[in-house]
C-alpha cells in the first residue's frame, strides 16, 4: 500500500532536516505537500512557517539586539574603546591581553573589550555586548573575563558609565607592596582622583573580586587591587575614566622617584587641601573629606617610604681605644703604681 504523504507531514520533515531524498519513492503527496516541497526546492530555503526557530518573541529581541549592537552609534562607542585601548597599550599600562574596558550603552547593557585580544590592536568588530550579569548578547569574540568586575561597578553606581581596568607599573607597585599612596602632594589627584584605597586580592574574574571592588566604589573613583592593577570608573565618558589611570599612575611614578632623592617628602597644608576639596566640589566629584575638619586630612601616617634608610652616624676624630691598647695602658699603670709602693715602703 502506497504512503500518503501530507503537507503537515512534509513541514515535520524539513524541520527535523529531512528532505525529498528522504520520502519513499512511491509516496503519494497531497496538493498542499507538493506546493510546500515546490517551495522549498525553488528557493533553495526553507519556507518561513517552519524555519527551526525559536519562539518568535525571543527572535525578534535577539534580532533588535543584533540591529542595536550593529547601529551607527554603538560602532562609536566601539571605535572609543579600540582608541583608549590604544592608549592604554602605548603607555604600558596594559602587558599582554591584560587590561579591560566597559562602556554603559543602554539600560541593563554593556559594551566591553574580548578576551586574549591586546588592548592595543582591538577592531571594532571585536567588541562584545553584555547585560548586567555578565551573559554576553552580542559579538563574534568571547567578552573580557574579568567584566564581572566592571559590571558590579555599574550596577552599584547608577553615575557610572565607563570603567577601565590595567595594569600601570608605578600604580600596581604599591597594590603590591600593600601601600596607599600618600596624599597632599600633589594638587592633580587630589581634584580628580582623590584618596586611593586597596581592595584585597581575590582571583581576578570572580563575583568576589567583583564585589570587593564595588563596596570601594562608593568613596571612591580610583581603587587598587592588591597584587594585581588599578581600577577607574567615571560619571563622565570611557576616556574620563581612562584620564584616571593617567593621573594615578603618573602620580605614583612621581611619589617613588622622588622617595629615591633621600630627603623626607614634603606636603602642602591642610587648608591647601581645603581648597583643592573646594575646587572638586565646583565640578561635582565626591569626595568623603568634603566637609571634615582640617586636623583629619593630609594624614600619612601609614606611609613608611622604604628607601628613606638614615644616614649612618658622623665619625669623630678620635680613634675608638682598641681592647689590647687599653690592656696594655692598664699593665703599664700598674707596674707604675707597684713601683712606687715598693719605693714608698723602703
Ligand atoms: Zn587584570
Amino acid at each position: 500500500m502506497k504512503t500518503i504523504i501530507s503537507a503537515k507531514e512534509v513541514e515535520e520533515l524539513l524541520r527535523n532536516g529531512g528532505g525529498l531524498s528522504s520520502l519513499p519513492a512511491d509516496a503519494i503527496l497531497t496538493p498542499s505537500a507538493r506546493d510546500l516541497l515546490r517551495e522549498f526546492e525553488n528557493n533553495g530555503a526553507r519556507p518561513d512557517s517552519i524555519k527551526p526557530v525559536g519562539p518568535p518573541t525571543a527572535a525578534a529581541a535577539s534580532s533588535k539586539i543584533e540591529a542595536f549592537f550593529n547601529s551607527p552609534e554603538v560602532h562609536a562607542l566601539k571605535l572609543q574603546l579600540c582608541e583608549i585601548g590604544r592608549r592604554l597599550w602605548s603607555r604600558a599600562y596594559v602587558d599582554g591581553n591584560g587590561g579591560n574596558i566597559a562602556i554603559r550603552v543602554a539600560e541593563g547593557m554593556a559594551l566591553c573589550t574580548p578576551t586574549l585580544v591586546s588592548k592595543g590592536f582591538m577592531k571594532p568588530e571585536d567588541m562584545c555586548l553584555v547585560d548586567l550579569e555578565g551573559n554576553q548578547l552580542a559579538g563574534q569574540k568571547k567578552r573580557t573575563s574579568e567584566i564581572l568586575m566592571h559590571l558590579q561597578i555599574m550596577k552599584r553606581q547608577a553615575r557610572a558609565v565607563a570603567t577601565v581596568h590595567c595594569h600601570p607599573p608605578h600604580a600596581t607597585a604599591f597594590a603590591v607592596a600593600g601601600v596607599e599612596p600618600p596624599t597632599c602632594m600633589i594638587p592633580e589627584i587630589e581634584v580628580f582622583i582623590g584618596k586611593v584605597p586597596i581592595a584585597p586580592y581575590r582571583t581576578p574574574g570572580t563575583p568576589e573580586m567583583g564585589k570587593l571592588v564595588a563596596d570601594l566604589s562608593d568613596h571612591h573613583n580610583t581603587i587598587l587591587m592588591a597584587n594585581h592593577g588599578v581600577v577607574s570608573w567615571s560619571h563622565v565618558s570611557v576616556e574620563d575614566a581612562y584620564f584616571k589611570m593617567e593621573i594615578i599612575e603618573a602620580y605614583c611614578r612621581t611619589v617613588v622617584v622622588a622617595a629615591q632623592l633621600g630627603t623626607p617628602l614634603k606636603t602642602f597644608s591642610q587648608t591647601h587641601l581645603q581648597d583643592l576639596l573646594k575646587i572638586k566640589q565646583t565640578l561635582g566629584i565626591p569626595d568623603p573629606r568634603i566637609g571634615l575638619k582640617e586636623c583629619e586630612l593630609c594624614n600619612n601616617d601609614e606611609w613608611r617610604p622604604g628607601v628613606m634608610c638614615p644616614l649612618p652616624p658622623k665619625q669623630t676624630d678620635a680613634p675608638a681605644p682598641d681592647q689590647q691598647t687599653e690592656a696594655l695602658v692598664q699593665a703599664i699603670t700598674d707596674q707604675i703604681m707597684s713601683k712606687l709602693q715598693t719605693g714608698a715602703a723602703t
